[in-house]
This record gives C-alpha cells, structure tokens and sequence, in this order.
C-alpha cells in the first residue's frame, strides 16, 4: 500500500485581522467586546471578533434603512445587477484565498471549500445578478417591490454558502441587509465585508454584526426589520416564529432534517455505496439534508454494508488543508459532545456501532466516520439529527414499507432514491414527504433550483425563482 504524502494547501494568502468589528453602514466599527475565534481543527486562535449589543444592531438596521431608502431602492434592477456581477466576480478572484480562510475557521476540507462551497458562492450571485433587472417575471405581476431591510441569521456548517444564499436574493430584489454570521465562523462573512467595499457596493446595502444568539435575537426584534430569514436549528427556528408572530415580519425559516437515503435492491451497488458516503459524510456530516438514515432493502443488507465498510476505511480524516482529505474537523467542542451523547445514546437503545480505525489527531475536535446499525425507527439516532458523520442503518422490504419509514419523521427536508428503475423513482418522489428528492445521487446543489423544507424542517425556499419570492412583495 502506497502512503498519501502530505499535500497541504498553503495558508500564506490568508490575512486575517488580529480583531474585527462589526461592518455597518460601509466601515468597520472599532473591535469592543471581543471573544476569540478558532481553527477547530487545532484550536489555534485565528482572530478575535466582536459581541454585537442591541445598540450594534440598532445602528446596523438604521444602516440598512437609510440605505435602503436613500439609494438601492431608487437605482435600476440593472444597475443593482451591476454591483451583484462585480461581487460574483471578486468572490472568484478570491476563491482560493476564500476557500483557505474557510477552512481555517470551519474545519472542512479544503477540497470541498475549494471545488463546491466557493463555485456555489460565486454560482448564487451570478444567477441572482441575472435576476435583478427581471423582477416583473418573478411571478408576483409587473412591479414587484421589495420588503426593505431584511434580518439575516446563519448557521457555521456553510458560512459563506449560507450568506450566499440569503445576501445574494436580497440584494436582487432590492432589499438591503443586516446579517448575522454563527459565533464560530464569522471570519468569512468579514472578508465578504471587505468584497462589498472593493465591490463599492454603495454603503448600508450589506451590514454585518458578529455575536451569539442574543444578537441575532435582537435583530430579529428590531422593529425596522421588515423580513427576517433565518437558518439553523429547529430549536431556535421555533423561537424565532414565537418572537415575530403578531408582527407584520415576513419570515423564512430553512431548518434541521434528518433524510431517508433509500437504496433498492435493483441499485448500481457501487454507485450507491458512493451516494451514501458523499450522503452523510461530505462536510463530516454537517449537512442538514444529509442522508443520514440509511434505508436499505433488506436482501442486499449484508452486501452493502461490506462494500460501505470497506470503503469508510478508506476516508482520509486529518488536517483540513491537506487536499487528500476527505474528513475534516468537528466545527466545535460543543458539536462534538453532541454527537458523542447521541452515538453513546444510540448504543444504549440498542444500535451496533462501527468505525474504521483511523488515527485522530491530538488536538482539535474530530470524530471518525461512524454507522450504527441494527436500529429501529423509534430510536433516538433514528429521529433526533446527530449533525455529525453518523449513519443511521434501517431495512425495509417493500417499497411501500421503504415510504412509510422514510416519512417518519418530524422533518421533511430531502431524500435520496437508488434504483434502476425509473418509473419508481417517480413514484416514490411523488410518496416521499420531502423538499429535496436526489435519484441515483445526492447533495446536489444549483442556484436555479428551489431548497427547502416541509414539516419541522421549516418553510420557505431559497434557490431559483422561488427563493426571490420570499424577498419581494406583488407591486401597486
Ligand atoms: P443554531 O444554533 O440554530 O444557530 C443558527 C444561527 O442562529 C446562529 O447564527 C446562531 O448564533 C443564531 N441564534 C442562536 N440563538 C438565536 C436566537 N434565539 N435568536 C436568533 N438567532 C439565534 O444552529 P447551528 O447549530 O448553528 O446550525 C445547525 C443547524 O442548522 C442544524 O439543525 C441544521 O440542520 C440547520 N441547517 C439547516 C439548513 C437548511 O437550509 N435547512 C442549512 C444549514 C443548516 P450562534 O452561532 O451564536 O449560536
Ligand atoms: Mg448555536
């Protein structure tokens, strides 16, 4: 067997601030408050970021407002689409720096930072710029307005990805934005602040206040918000409705999942296995449509589960900026206790667990690639999300037995089918309760189509036509 030799990606053209502020109307504010934020696959400190206070948040939202009214509401849908296109292309000119940084503070490998979250970023404000001067064909009739200012919050397993998704529709449709980036990777959505300044993007349209979960309460409370979309956990989803609710804010709230990948006994075996490694261990797993119940029918159990693990032993976890790895860090100590109590939980209610023996490094938080089988739909590994590489494993015997499982659940975000036969995939894509269904591949991501869930996975969607709508309102 031949050894992979290191191929670390350089980090020289990375240059992080020793401390940041918060970004509003244009500039950055003066770091107060500052916490420290981290590589989390050794725990270096990167930089320190700082608390926004209602105050931050209150002059970010009037940022926003006086931007809003003074000039993006007043220039053209082309000319927005200008700017839009200008960012799109200094994200791809800084792709490589960009990718790096994100690896840095997230944890994921650079392989996938640098061939699918940075394309996807530049992809989302491409495709979005193409919109702006095109609203009267949105759907909603001629004139179609903006709301105003809208509160954004993201979560830490896509930062820039995430941004991308919400800052790009806004903007198109003419909204202005204040957005509030997951405590423990802010670090790219400040360089996307420096972006909007090279951009000349005219001040106030994107604002940008770090902080934790009080912050981005008090911008979802800020009474000049007109829109407020969020990402993240059910949890906090919930909150976040219970605190709009009774106010004229439009909300859009993309959440947890916990997805059925279903794989029949007619599949391309092979192609399957590979679905099902990309399905729940692409970003370690931090995916909310990962596929991370494993349905398999049951004659071909035990096939594929030798073929799975004997691929799993080939994964590469390690230095994220190595580009021969495949699993990076764990994004925080915190996720990683999770994982470790619901694995542990799992054991308990009766699931075998499994994991190739792979070497974890001292420092930083990891977790090795893991699937637990032998574990029936009550389980708790079988509803609750465990946000981490951890395969859930299931059977079933018929396809109706393989929809009647899949559909219990309370989230509704994605599903994955492996088949040859075509006509069942239709129909099954017509029986799944689910936003995303993938046949014969999974984690497909294209900024013209519609992301987005049922049930306790939220509503709303962000992606395509659909995901302009949540920011625009029908004309008079
Ligand atoms: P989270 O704890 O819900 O946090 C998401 C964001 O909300 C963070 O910026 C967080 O700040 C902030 N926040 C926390 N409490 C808040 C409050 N009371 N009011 C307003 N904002 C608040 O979720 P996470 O742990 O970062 O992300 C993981 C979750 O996101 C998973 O459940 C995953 O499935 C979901 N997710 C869904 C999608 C989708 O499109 N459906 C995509 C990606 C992730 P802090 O960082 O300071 O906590
Ligand atoms: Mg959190």
């Amino acid at each position: 067997m031949f050894e992979y030799a290191p191929a670390p990606e350089s980090r020289a053209i990375v240059n992080f601030q020793k401390s940041y502020g918060h970004f509003i109307g244009g500039k950055f504010t003066k770091p107060a408050n500052t916490f420290q934020t981290i590589s989390p696959a050794t725990e270096e400190v990167l930089a320190e970021i700082s608390e926004g206070s209602a105050k931050d948040v209150d002059q970010a939202v009037k940022a926003a407002r006086s931007a809003y009214e003074k000039t993006w509401s007043k220039i053209s849908g082309s000319e927005r689409g200008k700017y839009l296109y200008r960012i799109a292309r200094i994200i791809q000119e800084r792709s490589r720096e960009l990718a790096v940084a994100e690896t840095l503070n997230n944890g994921k490998p650079i392989k996938e930072t640098r061939d699918v979250d940075l394309p996807l970023v530049a992809s989302w404000f491409f495709y979005y710029a193409g919109w702006a001067d095109k609203l009267d064909y949105a759907g909603l009739g001629p004139n179609p307005k903006a709301h105003g200012v809208a509160a954004q919050i993201i979560p830490w397993n896509f930062p820039l990805m995430m941004l991308a998704w919400k800052i790009a529709p806004a903007l198109a449709a003419g909204n202005t934005v204040v957005l509030k980036p997951a405590e423990t990777t802010s670090l790219t959505a400040l360089l996307f602040a420096e972006i909007c300044q090279q951009a000349e993007l005219p001040e106030g349209v994107v604002n940008i206040v770090t902080g934790h979960g009080a912050t981005g309460a008090a911008l979802v409370g800020h009474p000049d918000v007109n829109k407020v979309a969020f990402t993240g956990s059910t949890d906090v989803g919930r909150l976040i409705a219970k605190q709009v609710a009774g106010t004229n804010k439009k909300v859009t709230l993309e959440l947890g999942g916990k997805a059925a990948n279903i794989v029949f006994d007619d599949a391309p075996l092979d192609q399957a296995i590979e679905g099902i490694i990309n399905g729940i261990f692409f970003n370690q797993g931090h995916v909310c449509c990962a596929g991370s119940r494993l349905l398999v029918q049951e004659s071909i159990q035990d096939e594929l589960l030798k073929k799975l693990k004997k691929r799993m032993e080939t994964l590469r976890l390690g230095d994220p900026l190595d580009k021969n790895t495949d699993i990076g860090a764990i994004n925080s100590k915190a996720q990683l206790d999770k994982i470790s109590k619901l694995v542990k939980q799992g054991q308990k209610e009766g699931g075998e667990v499994w994991a190739p023996n792979c070497p974890i490094p001292k420092n930083g938080f990891w977790y090795a690639p893991t699937i637990i089988t032998g574990v029936s739909p009550t389980n708790t590994v079988a509803r609750e999300e465990i946000f981490g590489p951890v395969l859930s494993v299931m059977t079933f015997r018929t396809p109706a037995e393989a929809v009647a499982k899949a559909n219990n659940t309370p989230f509704g975000l994605s599903a994955g089918i492996w088949t040859e036969k075509g006509s069942r995939i239709l129909k099954l894509a017509d029986q799944l309760n689910a936003g995303v269904i993938w046949a014969n591949t999974f984690n497909q991501f294209d900024p013209t189509s519609p992301f987005g869930g049922f049930k306790e996975s939220g509503y709303g969607r962000e992606g395509g036509r659909h995901g302009l709508l949540a920011y625009l309102k029908a004309g008079n």
